[in-house]
């Protein structure tokens, strides 16, 4: 593949933040965006060159899209497979379409991960009531039934505690074909952004720990806290995926860290991620010129950490007096703030984020918790 240099154009498949702070990453490099996705007006439209409001099935529309452009990436994973494959029938599609296939399908991806020898939790196909209860055999209780497919953030999820539960599970999954997980006990959830060129060069930011709210990544901190050891050895499990995927791009993949040190491989997204959004502010390469880099045949960017730093969501809820107090923030001039043009405010959405820079991660965490706190006058 071409060197893409600035001036060329790229796709984008879904238009949601992640699409925007490509575009944004993008601009600033005079290469130009074209987003496609159902809506308009979307995140990645107001800051693209052009928006393709057009359904992800209007297989004519794609072609127009993609005729108008020198290379495909895409920032949604749910994005239909026969999309990829139309673009990819026109210009080259980064990660490849393979990578979308997999990261759509739960069960495809722990596969996937057994296969190149990465460690996860017991899992077990469901597909039948009688399936359900010989996985529970194998996973033991507590479970977690996710449905195999379109599920994020914790929708099409349903832990089990006890064989009480298992019609009510039964009915979570509502008879779509799920995968059952052995429940980790972790003491910490961790995850590895990576980028892989068009020739196969490797780069990551190292291992960042983040902690959920009600299954919605709530912060990142970046090092994350953890021994050098163990971070050596996701890096190595990350690249091994990277090169096993043969692709070209930005992955993000998510582990559990076990009370033994243990690492567990949760599952990855074929596209830059919530928890590298602190790159942007805090590393000399943010993930998406890195996304922007590899998608274009360039040589990676350095991934060096200027200093430590911590990222929270600015969920929808924030808004529910209204709008956020942003004049607080001036009260924390090391705190950057991301809004990503989203009109509507619901409770779970991410509107935007923070991200704080300290002297140490410990700092970092604080302030950031901190700034975000003053924002709904605490
Ligand atoms: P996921 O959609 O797989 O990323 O799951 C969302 C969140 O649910 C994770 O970040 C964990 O906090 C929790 N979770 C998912 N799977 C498991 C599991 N097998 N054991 C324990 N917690 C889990």
């Amino acid at each position: 593949m071409m060197e893409l240099l600035p001036g060329s154009t790229i796709g984008i498949l879904g238009s949601g933040q992640l699409g925007r702070m490509l575009a944004m990453a993008a601009r600033r490099m005079d290469y130009h965006t074209h987003v496609f996705s159902p809506e308009s007006g979307s995140p990645t439209g107001q800051v693209a060159d052009r928006e393709f409001a057009a359904a992800y099935d209007d297989l004519e529309a794609v072609r127009r899209f993609a005729e108008g452009v020198d290379v495909v990436t895409y920032e949604f994973e749910n994005v239909p497979a026969q999309t990829a494959d139309v673009c990819a029938e026109v210009v080259p599609v980064h990660p490849g379409v393979q990578a979308l296939h997999i990261a759509q399908n739960r069960l495809r991806e722990k596969q996937f991960f057994v296969e190149i020898g990465l460690p996860v939790t017991p899992f077990k196909a469901v597909d039948s009531f009688e399936s359900l209860v010989e996985g529970l055999a194998r996973t033991g209780y507590p479970a977690v039934i996710k449905t195999a497919e379109s599920g994020y953030d914790g929708k099409g999820q349903y832990k089990i505690t006890s064989e009480h539960e298992l019609d009510k599970a039964w009915e979570a999954i509502s008879g779509r074909t799920s995968i059952l997980e052995g429940f980790v006990r972790y003491e910490r959830e961790l995850s590895v952004v990576a980028a892989r060129a068009v020739g196969g060069q490797f780069a990551h930011y190292g291992l960042i720990e983040n902690r959920h709210r009600h299954h919605i990544l709530d912060v990142s901190i970046a090092p994350a806290p953890v021994m050098g050891e163990i971070a050596e050895q996701a890096v190595a499990m990350v690249q091994r995926l990277l090169d096993a995927l043969d692709v070209a791009g930005v992955i993000c993949v998510e582990f559990f860290l076990t009370a033994d040190g243990r690492l567990l491989a949760n599952e990855f997204a074929p596209r830059p991620h919530n928890s590298g959004h602190l790159t942007v502010d805090a590393a000399v390469t943010s993930q998406f010129e890195q996304q922007l880099r590899a998608v274009c045949g360039l040589p990676l960017g350095d991934t060096g950490y200027l200093c430590p730093a911590a990222m929270v969501n600015l969920l929808g809820d924030l808004w529910r007096d209204g709008e956020p107090d942003w004049s607080s923030l001036a009260a924390f001039p090391s705190v950057k703030l991301h809004l990503y043009g989203k009109r509507q405010p619901r409770p779970g959405r991410k509107m935007g984020h923070l991200t704080a820079l300290a002297p140490t991660a410990a700092e970092a965490v604080d302030r950031v918790i901190t700034a975000r706190r003053s924002l709904s006058g605490e």
